[in-house]
């Protein structure tokens, strides 16, 4: 069984990278998303086990201890992290794997899994990614001023990624997911791996 690819998706907040990974995998069976963990308290509208696994400090350090985080980071005042055993056995099940993760989290992955996809979403203007950080309407200005400042941080480390996507229309941004996804499966030791016998039987001399 070929092991699945590893695929970090990062993005400042308001890029709109978890509607596109979303609208991906509703249509990839092959392809599935970590679920991290964090101690970030639940938005509106979130489900413990489907957007996050909701834990309390004291449990994320504990986890810590165990090594239990392929990779882990401080976002915003918040811990996240990404269960290393989950990761491991989807991959070796021979399913894709995205981690929606920060440049902290991509680059930790990089760095033990150099074989790691990293794709980047940016937002066409400043102006827009305003726009979506005031559109949730779930926020005071202080907080969106401060989600601001981090996500020109975060974006300052596209230069660190193997894709580069502009999410100016979905659609379009959407297509672009999908066809690095579709690249990247017809590489040449991919291929080998999944149709290692066929490869086999065409070279066969008659
Ligand atoms: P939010 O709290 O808005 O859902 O996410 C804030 C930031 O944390 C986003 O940039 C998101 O990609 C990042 N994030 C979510 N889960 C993880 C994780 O497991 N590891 C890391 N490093 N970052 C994460």
């Amino acid at each position: 069984m070929p092991t699945g690819t590893l695929y970090t998706v990062s993005a400042p907040s308001g890029a709109g990278k978890t509607s596109l990974v979303q609208a991906l995998v509703e249509n990839d069976s092959q392809v599935t998303v970590s679920v991290s963990h964090t101690t970030r308290p639940m938005r509106p509208g979130e489900i413990e086990g489907i957007n996050y696994h909701f834990v309390s400090r004291d449990e994320f350090v504990g986890m810590l201890g165990e090594s239990a985080f392929l990779e882990h980071a401080q976002v915003f005042e918040n811990y996240y992290g990404t269960s290393k055993a989950w990761v491991e056995e989807t991959l070796a099940s021979g399913r894709d794997v995205i981690l929606e993760i920060d440049w902290q989290g991509a680059a930790q992955v990089r760095k033990q899994m150099p074989e790691t996809v990293g794709i980047f979403i940016l937002p066409p203007s400043q102006q827009a990614l305003l726009e979506r950080l005031t559109g949730r309407g779930q926020d005071e200005q202080s907080v969106i001023d401060k989600r601001m400042a981090q996500a020109i941080d975060e974006m300052s480390h596209y230069v660190e990624t193997d894709y580069l996507i502009i999410n100016d229309d979905f659609t379009t941004a959407l297509k672009e997911l999908r066809a690095i996804m579709t690249a990247e499966r017809q590489r040449l030791a991919r291929q080998q791996e999944v149709h290692g016998a066929l490869l086999q039987s065409l070279l066969r001399k008659q």
